[in-house]
């Protein structure tokens, strides 16, 4: 680490548990951000400016006006560009040191599986049923670790799952079938700062998990009422009749 990078990251560098160490792990991951949408934007930003060294960007939606208040990383120049690219470039202005790569495209099986097999972390921070259902089936099959979030009219919610471990739950498990419809904010309407508080808190797990320090609670939903300002929590189980993990033979991404 030179004398630049050692002054950048100063403040997680003089934690305990962090340390040099733990930087040096940061740089040298990957970490795969699917969706760039209003979690995405900040677990990405953050994921960046904490010095992540390696971020795969995929999204192939276009930035549009009603996207501002809750994409915060984009400005109103960038309405009607990709959003990974316009992510891209923001970023690069915030951490020109990191390395991003960026797919201008909704992942198909194929592109899906070949960018989370490069992946050390996977960060699902899409808004649809379908594309949730393919990349948790992706993680399960390549055994790696997926921090899923969502957030909806005053709700978010937050699990992490560590496909590296025995008997674990699923997102299968939690949500075995649901329409897009019941989870689209595009008619059910979102707060931002919500969004918001769920993709940093997306992002925190990331970072444990991509430098190895501090403790992953997986398996365990978290749910936050922005109206009421509450959160609880639930431990999840693996359901003996998911059709994703019970049956590892029958599975099909
Ligand atoms: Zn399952």
């Amino acid at each position: 680490m030179n004398e630049s990078e050692l002054d950048r990251y100063s403040r997680q560098l003089l934690l305990p548990n962090f340390d040099i160490q733990g930087q040096l792990n940061l740089s040298q991951a990957k970490v795969l951000v699917i969706g760039l949408g209003g979690l995405g934007n900040i677990a990405a930003t953050y994921l960046a400016t904490s010095g992540v060294g390696h971020l795969i960007l995929a999204d192939g939606d276009q930035l549009e006006s009603s996207n501002l208040p809750r994409q915060v990383l984009y400005d109103e120049s960038q309405i009607g560009l990709n959003k990974v690219d316009a992510a891209a470039k923001q970023i690069a202005l915030k951490n020109p040191a990191i390395k991003v790569e960026v797919i201008a495209q909704k992942l198909s099986s194929d592109s899906l599986l070949k960018a989370v097999e490069q992946a050390d972390v996977v960060l699902d921070c899409t808004d649809n049923f379908t594309a949730r259902q393919a990349i948790n089936r992706a993680c399960l099959l390549l055994k790696k670790p997926l921090v899923s979030a969502a957030a909806i009219r005053w709700e978010g919610q937050l699990v992490s799952f560590l496909y590296d471990q025995q008997s674990t739950p699923c997102y299968e498990c939690l949500y075995p079938s649901l329409s897009d419809q019941q989870l689209s904010c595009n008619e059910s309407g979102i707060i931002a700062p919500v969004v918001g508080l769920l993709g940093v808190y997306q992002a925190l797990e990331a970072l444990k998990l991509a430098s190895g320090c501090g403790k992953v609670k997986h398996g365990v939903l978290r749910l936050f009422d922005g109206f009421e300002g509450s959160w609880r929590e639930m431990r999840l189980t693996q359901d003996p009749e998911c059709s994703a993990c019970a049956h590892e033979t029958g599975m099909m991404v």
